[in-house]
């Protein structure tokens, strides 16, 4: 099974190949392979991954042909805006500017954010849609993510593997962590794999760089999530063949979040997603929505923090409280706030990709469509070992953790192809 469909290099110029899908052309930049035009190749998050014989090449194309335009035209009809008369003025004012390319300000922002009709937020959430389909294109990335230890140094209040948390910890082994990715990638056909865990140094860096090396001879782009490390191990890391980190700010709120994360500063974690924007890291970075004392402010705060961060893609999901945590008794999320925030993400930087989380779909069964449906276009799986997927308890009941891995692949595909979108990832 493929979630991202090869393209013929049309042309190579300074370290970029124009892959071309069907006559959609992309850039994707090429530092792991030489390539010439007229070869087939994979690519992932605008980074070329691999190269594919021409014979399997034109035989997955051939069998993907239909569905590509199918799934396209679907989209299309998916994504139209329905009249609504019903909707607010001052809604309908903001959404026209939105509709005319304008750029929205922190005004116009806290006016979508803090309105909880209805009817406003069905159009929102369609105008979103509408954008993401127009700037976008019916593409939605899929990638693994693997949570390989529940160690953590930290002790961020909000989290449910934090230091003094007394969850029963795991750490996989290197040869573990190698072989669940192989079977994610060889079996269940991933071409993006996201390494997650807790900050723990028992993987120091030579152990990391190992691990990195070989998963990025299975062909698949690696998404390193490893919280606060010196930039030095980023920096190996990319050398071993890492393109790309996955680390949110948690909140642009300094205050708030010198209080949930003791003893760190939000300094420090934003200049380290910077430092990875700098050393070429494809970065996904952002927050979690409806943390105690958040306002309405914060999280435009944290939606214009995170373009500023150059995030190719949004990584933000409702804060779940755990039980066993400082925050346990906090109030539980507010589906509607984050779909609207994935709405304001997708008006206020229309070039990022924006995740859905699976945090998303734990507060509500059926969010994940909803937020494919306010402007997101990606989606996470988890490939975790199923003996250690329930002791990754970073906030209880997470979605698909019931289900085998390839039910979840299934019902993702099936959820995708329903809305017209294609389960893979066209580069740029
Ligand atoms: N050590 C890595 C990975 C942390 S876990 C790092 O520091 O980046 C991944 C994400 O889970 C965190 O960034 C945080 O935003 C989210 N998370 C933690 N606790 C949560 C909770 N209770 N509800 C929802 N998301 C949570």
């Amino acid at each position: 099974m493929c979630y991202a469909i090869p393209g013929r290099v049309a042309e190579v110029k300074d370290g970029v190949a124009v892959v071309d899908y069907f006559g959609e052309k992309r850039n994707v930049l090429c530092d792991f392979a030489d390539v010439r035009k007229g070869e087939y190749v994979y690519a992932q998050g605008g980074v070329l991954i691999s190269k594919i014989p021409e014979k399997e090449a034109v035989e997955i194309l051939e069998a993907w042909k239909e569905k590509f335009f199918e799934l396209k035209e679907l989209d299309r009809t998916t994504s139209k805006i329905h009249e609504n008369a019903d909707a607010s003025g001052n809604i309908l004012q903001i959404l026209q500017k939105v509709n005319r390319n304008q750029e929205l300000g922190k005004k116009d922002a806290l006016e979508l954010l803090g309105t909880d009709d209805g009817e406003d937020i069905k159009l929102i959430m369609e105008t979103a849609n509408n954008v993401r389909q127009k700037d976008h294109d019916n593409a939605c990335c899929v990638h693994g993510i693997l949570e390989f230890s529940n160690y953590c140094t930290q002790d961020c209040m909000y989290c449910g593997i934090r230091k003094g948390s007394s969850v029963k910890r795991y750490r996989m082994t290197p040869e573990e962590i190698i072989d669940a990715a192989r079977h994610a990638s060889k079996e269940l056909g991933f071409k993006a794999l996201v390494l997650q865990s807790g900050e723990d140094p028992w993987y120091d860096d030579e152990k990391l760089e190992r691990i990195v090396r070989e998963v990025r001879r299975l062909d698949v782009l690696i998404f390193v999530s490893i919280g606060m490390r010196p930039k030095e191990t980023y920096k190996r890391l990319y050398d071993a063949g890492a393109r790309a980190a996955l680390l949110r700010f948690e909140t642009s709120n300094k205050d708030l979040f010198e209080k949930l994360r003791p003893g760190t500063k939000l300094e420090d974690r934003v200049q380290l997603i910077r430092d990875l924007n700098d050393m070429g890291y494809v970065v996904a970075t952002g927050f979690l929505t409806g943390l105690p004392g958040e306002t309405n402010e914060d999280l435009v705060n944290n939606i214009l923090l995170t373009k500023e961060l150059g995030a190719d893609m949004y990584s933000f999901g409702p804060f779940i409280p755990t039980d066993g945590t400082p925050l346990q008794s906090e109030s539980k999320p507010d589906v509607d706030r984050v779909l609207k925030a994935t709405a304001l993400a997708r008006f206020m930087d229309r070039k990022s990709k924006i995740l859905v989380t699976t945090a998303l779909e734990t507060v509500d069964k059926g969010a994940k469509k909803k937020g494919l449906m306010s402007g997101g276009n990606s989606l996470m799986i988890n490939i975790t070992p199923s003996k250690y997927r329930d002791l990754y308890r970073i906030y209880p009941g997470k979605a698909g953790n019931d289900k085998k891995t390839e039910e979840n692949i299934n019902d993702t595909i099936e959820l995708l192809y329903s809305l017209g979108r294609a389960p893979t990832d066209l580069g740029l």
